[in-house]
């Protein structure tokens, strides 16, 4: 081989449906590497299982072990399927979100949220123009409303009050990747349309948000895009009633919680949304949804959030480690979760179905395999 190249991975496998769809996911993945490797390019994955969790924190005590931190750290990748159980919380009943403390601790703050109607999948929209949707919503995810430094403050039976952080440090990295990807995408035939979603209207964080998109974009210097900002109420009508106009959103970190599920549910539900949290040296994959326990142990996760989880992740680790192997490896699972879905036979539980995880893991498996 010319030139092979191996990527450690450090998974997940979380709490429950998470344990369930972590394991196809891992086969496919490695499938799709081998058959993506050949003369100038080949990739391998050396996954390692890591521990983290409502499970880990149970057994231990702990919730996200150091150890597992570290090793997160070292790995090229990080792949996570699901953590949480609403009947294991904190002493202070919380519940347990070691996949949020994940992204502050490798400083992730790009969440990259694709929105793509699966061709097959029926989407709940019946304008027939919902098939064309296909934009990317990033979501900040290390501050915001979520700033972790910036705890509420709560005078018991009187009045609470929460943060909403923005530095400029970390809104001219994330728009600067926001720009990245908006060109990239249009050099790929979208449309270049960005839009900052904000609420700048009342809230001079917000403002001071927008701003700094401006001069983002104004420095970023692609005429080919075209800026535009929107109040997040307005966008919430907009990712219903239009959501096949937009290309590339980018918003604060609370908005893009909740508009993301909104994304999740106009391509057919939490089953199909993958995500990417990014940042400057690491990059967390897992799909949008959580650990659904109403659904554990009965077969029926859907695993296509957590496969398009993994062929993002081969599409970063092929760009930012220059390896062409990995990037086909990335394109074969997506294009080949399309084609299984495509006739319509597939229909998850989302969509009232009974396709569970075996019947579709069967079929993306052998879609890729004819490849
Ligand atoms: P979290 O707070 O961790 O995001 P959540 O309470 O929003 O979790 P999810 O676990 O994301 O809830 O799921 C909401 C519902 O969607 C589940 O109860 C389940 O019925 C359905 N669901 C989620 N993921 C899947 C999946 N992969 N396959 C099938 N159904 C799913």
């Amino acid at each position: 081989m010319n030139n092979q190249q191996t990527f450690s991975i450090a998974v997940f496998d979380g709490d429950g449906i998470g344990k369930e769809i972590t394991p196809p996911c891992l086969d496919l993945l490695q499938l799709a590497c081998e058959l993506a490797s050949d003369d100038e390019s080949a990739v391998s994955l050396d996954f390692q299982a890591l521990q983290a969790g409502a499970g880990t924190y149970q057994e231990t005590g702990e919730s996200l072990p150091e150890a597992s931190v570290a090793a997160a750290r070292a790995a090229d990748a990080v792949l996570l399927s699901a953590m949480g159980d609403p009947a294991v919380r904190y002493p202070d009943g919380t519940e347990i979100t070691p996949q949020i403390e994940l992204r502050f601790r490798l400083g992730l703050y790009a969440g990259i949220r694709p929105v793509r109607a699966i061709p097959g999948v029926p989407v709940p929209l019946a304008d027939p123009r919902a098939r064309d949707i296909d934009f990317v919503l990033v979501r900040e995810s290390i501050e915001g409303l979520f700033a972790p430094d910036r705890k509420g403050t709560r005078v018991d039976g009187v009045e609470a009050t929460e943060t909403l952080l923005i530095t400029r440090e970390v809104s001219e990295k994330l728009f600067k990747h926001v720009f990245a990807l908006a060109s990239r995408r249009k050099s790929e035939g979208s449309s270049g349309r960005v839009t900052c979603i904000d609420k700048a209207n009342v809230f001079g964080a917000f403002a001071f948000f927008r701003e700094i998109f401006y001069e983002l974009a104004e420095q970023h210097g692609d005429d080919a895009l075209t800026m535009e900002h929107a109040y997040v109420d307005a966008m919430a009508m907009h990712m219903v009633n239009q959501p096949w106009n937009f290309d590339v959103m980018v918003t604060e970190n609370m908005f893009g919680d909740i508009l993301s599920d909104l994304g999740a549910a106009i391509m057919g539900g939490m089953g199909y949304a993958p995500s990417a949290d990014i940042g400057d040296d690491h990059a967390v994959f897992q799909p949008c949804h959580g650990t659904a326990p109403d659904i554990v142990g009965k077969g029926l996760a859907n695993p296509v959030a957590m496969f398009l989880s993994g062929a993002m992740m081969l599409d970063w680790l092929g760009r930012r480690q220059n390896c062409q192997a990995a990037l086909k490896a990335g394109a074969l699972i997506s294009e080949s979760v399309d084609a299984a879905f495509e006739s319509g036979n597939l229909r998850t539980c989302e969509l009232g179905g009974d396709s569970g995880l075996n019947e579709v893991t069967a079929a993306v498996t052998a879609q890729i395999k004819q490849r």
